[in-house]
């Protein structure tokens, strides 16, 4: 079995093990009797969906028997969990937040990500171009990474959101749940019964609040005829803008203020006041900056700048009111590390590099096929290229699920 990249038998039984050990840390979601759930197997490439179970215990032991590569409840509650999605019944849902490193653009992905052309083959590194250079076709075969940096990021998005959530939305701590998703990202679930029954267009309101999109400055204490003035520490988007404007300001060069679509006269103010109006920003009403600007100007400005103060989630998921999302503490099929839920205090210095690594024990030779730099806790691992090598298991595990290694032997 010279191809058998990935040893699906192998990796199935480290999981089977591992639940065997620990399905008992696993965790029924709220209101069990309501959810729906899928398992998406190893070897097939369809979900087992509208699964439904009666208690924890039913769903651990169903964890162990069928040990699954992936496992996923619905954020929605249904009557019947059980029937076709036509005859669930839906009853209301959990809001969930999807953050994830492939939405982020990190300048690491061109270390580690890399892209092939299924056509002719064309091979580069970092994120697939929009067409071919060379035929000009735009499929292509990529292969993602992660790395801290990857993490870091995605950790930094879900802070701002969960900042957000509890700042501007007035939900506590105790409404919120912060899960790794045990690969590239973070899920944030508000729990609170109020947001149940939100539909569609009040979910996508709350994605556009958080993303600040369609905001208009005039609206936001950049006008003196609306509403008066704000400051940086107005509570909001009112001083989130002010704070973006001045953070922007302070750190962009003058090519990248040059690329935005201000009239030359503010493009001119800006370049040449600059610390004047940071200086306005930090010390009088915001909208004294339109001394400077214009509001036209000022609109683009703030749209260039409010990308460091929204949370880059993915706008779908949170839409979504029948998704089926990743259950906590069970692993996730492409990497072999565990989701795990994370205590909203322990966020900051969360580690999912050690804290989530599932597997633990002997060193196993492996066959790599293509593998960059990766961390497994304190080791840090590769590059390799068409080599054997012997790895501590979590490492054999992770390169396995992403089908880039074999065990040799
Ligand atoms: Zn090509
Ligand atoms: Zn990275």
């Amino acid at each position: 079995m010279s191809e058998d990249w990935g040893s699906i038998r192998f990796v199935k039984n480290q999981f089977r093990r591992f639940y065997e050990a620990k399905s008992k840390f696993v965790k029924a979601p709220t209101e069990i009797l309501r959810r729906e759930f899928g398992f998406l197997s190893f070897e097939g490439k369809t979900m087992i969906r509208h699964l439904s179970f009666n208690n924890e215990d039913q769903l651990r032991s169903a964890i162990v028997e069928n040990t699954p590569a992936h496992i996923y409840y619905s954020s929605a509650y249904y009557k019947n969990p059980e029937a076709e999605m036509d005859k669930k019944c839906w009853l209301g849902a959990d809001l969930v937040f999807d953050i994830d490193a492939d939405h982020i653009d990190t300048a690491c992905k061109e270390d580690h990500d890399n892209w092939i052309c299924k056509s002719c083959g064309l091979e580069g590194r970092g994120r697939a171009p929009q067409t071919c250079s060379r035929c000009g076709k735009n499929s292509f075969e990529e292969e993602a990474w992660l790395c801290d940096r990857c993490l870091e990021a995605a950790k930094f998005e879900a802070q701002k959101l969960i900042d957000i959530l509890i700042q501007d939305l007035g939900f506590t701590p105790l409404d919120l749940e912060v899960n790794f998703t045990g690969n590239r990202g973070y899920h944030v679930h508000v729990k609170a019964p109020m947001i149940h029954k939100l539909d569609q267009i009040g979910r996508r309101e709350i994605v556009d609040y958080i993303t600040g999109t369609g905001l208009k400055v005039e609206f936001h204490g950049f006008s003196r005829t609306r509403g008066g003035a704000s400051t940086m520490a107005d509570p909001g988007w009112r001083g989130r803008t002010a704070r973006a404007v001045y953070d922007y300001l302070s750190e962009a060069d003058e090519a990248s203020i040059q690329g935005l679509k201000l009239s030359s006269q503010a493009l001119k103010n800006i370049l040449e006041e600059k610390s004047e109006i940071l200086k306005v920003l930090r010390e009088d009403h915001s909208s004294r900056i339109l001394k400077y600007l214009d509001l036209k100007s000022l609109q683009a400005l703030v749209e260039a700048s409010i990308k460091k103060q929204a949370s880059a989630i993915d706008t779908v998921v949170t839409t979504d009111l029948h998704r089926l999302i990743r259950l906590p503490n069970t692993l996730h099929g492409k990497t072999g590390f565990m989701a795990q839920r994370v205590n909203l205090d322990d966020l900051e210095d969360y580690d999912p590099l050690t804290r989530a690594i599932a597997f633990k024990g002997d060193r196993i030779r492996v066959m790599v096929k293509r593998a960059p730099k990766f961390r497994i806790g304190n080791e840090v691992l590769g590059p390799f290229k068409d080599e054997q090598t012997i790895l501590p298991v979590a490492g054999a595990v992770f390169l396995l699920c992403r089908r880039a290694a074999r065990v040799e032997g």
